[in-house]
């Protein structure tokens, strides 16, 4: 097939949706698998969010909406974010999409080109890496080290800026490793900044509702030596368990929204509309869901961590956020594709590979612990098994 335009042989995809769909192929064959492979909440979207949808739909709310988003929506957007990080946004800054990812997709359709960089984290959220591959844009990985605790180095980052650096990715609490950025870190890398004036970031925080042990989340829009230069991708998906309603919001600097908004009108026109009422209703109504699941994720982190560290030959740091554990594996020269493979096919228990976040996820596996502790259980007990097989 060679007629198509030759970007489309530059896309990446993402792993974890090939392995959810290789889990249900064994499923289908009669297979008990323990998903711990994809990243969504296990549990329902709280059901005054649901109401809210449904009494949108009984009140007649089925036509477009603007393309941005219904401005009470965006309104709460804000007053959600100035509660959390004390930093006011303006609404007319703020654009509804569904779901987080177009987020990403239209920043690199704005800042993507050939003969320019991106630096992005590595390991890091693989749908970076496969839209700055097909903007034509050089991917500049900025490693994220477990001695570091998958954290980075604000200097380490400001050497790989030259005259061809477009745009900054960061994400924070992560995936794959549920790393944490210190303040300290994010401080210095404004003030870096400051010598690039060109530079923009996106700020990638949809799990910054997710964090333990007291961890604060420091937005990256905090900064005023920067703030005209920070994109920021939120949104319901992990904070509300709302991955299928796809919810998700940008807030983009007043000189580039007109071109991120265009990008909207020409691809989903708007969110639907039930789904934007649901997301006003998550974000006023009460947080004692969110509270709850955030408490249940970090007994089972707390479970992970300490049982794999109790298994020889394989070392696990504790993330400070997100729904993810991100272990070292050291089994007979077995790559981490290899490891993830054996545990479905064999013990049937779905991960994801640490390769398939970069050339720094080498060795390791993420765990997305968006299971019952019955399933880590098992999951701990499987693994036993194989390093001793
Ligand atoms: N950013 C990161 C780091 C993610 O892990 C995800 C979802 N896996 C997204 C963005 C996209 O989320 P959404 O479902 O809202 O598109």
């Amino acid at each position: 097939m060679d007629g198509l335009n030759k970007s489309m042989y530059d896309i990446g995809s993402d792993s974890a949706f090939a392995i959810l769909a290789r889990s249900q192929e064994l499923e289908k064959q009669g297979r008990k698998v323990i998903n711990l492979g994809i990243g969504q909440p296990d549990f329902p979207t709280p059901p005054n969010v649901v109401e809210a949808a449904i009494k949108a739909l009984k009140d007649g709310h089925h036509g477009y909406t603007p393309s941005n988003g219904i401005k009470e929506l965006r309104c709460a957007v804000c007053d959600d974010f100035f509660q959390r990080n004390k930093v006011k946004v303006d609404p007319e800054n703020v654009l509804i999409t569904p779901g987080g990812k177009s987020i990403i997709f239209y920043t690199l359709l704005m800042f993507g080109e050939p003969n320019s960089e991106i630096i992005t984290p590595d390991p890091g959220f693989i749908a970076y890496k496969s839209m700055i591959d097909y903007t034509g844009a050089k991917a500049v990985p900025l490693p994220h080290r477990m001695e570091n605790n998958f954290s980075f180095d604000a200097e380490e980052l400001l050497s790989l800026v030259n005259e061809k650096t477009k745009l900054i990715i960061l994400n924070s609490p992560a995936n794959p490793t549920g790393g944490v950025v210190p303040e300290k870190e994010l401080e210095r890398l404004a003030e870096g900044l400051q010598r690039f004036p060109k530079v923009y970031v996106l700020s990638d925080e949809i799990y910054s509702r997710i964090l333990f042990d007291n961890l604060k989340h420091n937005s990256l829009l905090k900064y005023p030596e920067i703030k005209e230069r920070v994109i920021v991708l939120d949104g319901w998906s992990k904070t509300y368990s709302m991955t299928g309603w796809r919810l998700g919001f940008g807030i983009f600097p007043k000189d580039i929204f007109n071109y991120a908004e265009k990008l909207a009108i020409n691809s989903h026109s708007c969110v639907n509309s039930a789904a934007q009422f649901a997301g006003i209703e998550a974000l006023k109504g009460s947080q004692k869901n969110v509270k709850q699941m955030v408490e249940k994720f970090k007994t089972r982190r707390n479970y992970l961590v300490r049982e794999l560290n109790k298994i020889k030959k394989i070392e696990c740091k504790k993330p400070g956020g997100a729904f993810y554990v991100f272990p070292k594996i050291n089994k007979d020269h077995m790559n981490s594709v290899e490891i993830s493979k054996y545990l479905l096919e064999k013990k049937f228990i779905a991960t994801v590979p640490g390769s398939s976040f970069g050339i720094n996820g080498e060795g390791f596996i993420r765990i997305s612990y968006t299971n019952s502790m019955e399933n880590l259980e098992k999951f701990i007990f499987c693994l036993k098994e194989f390093m001793n097989e």
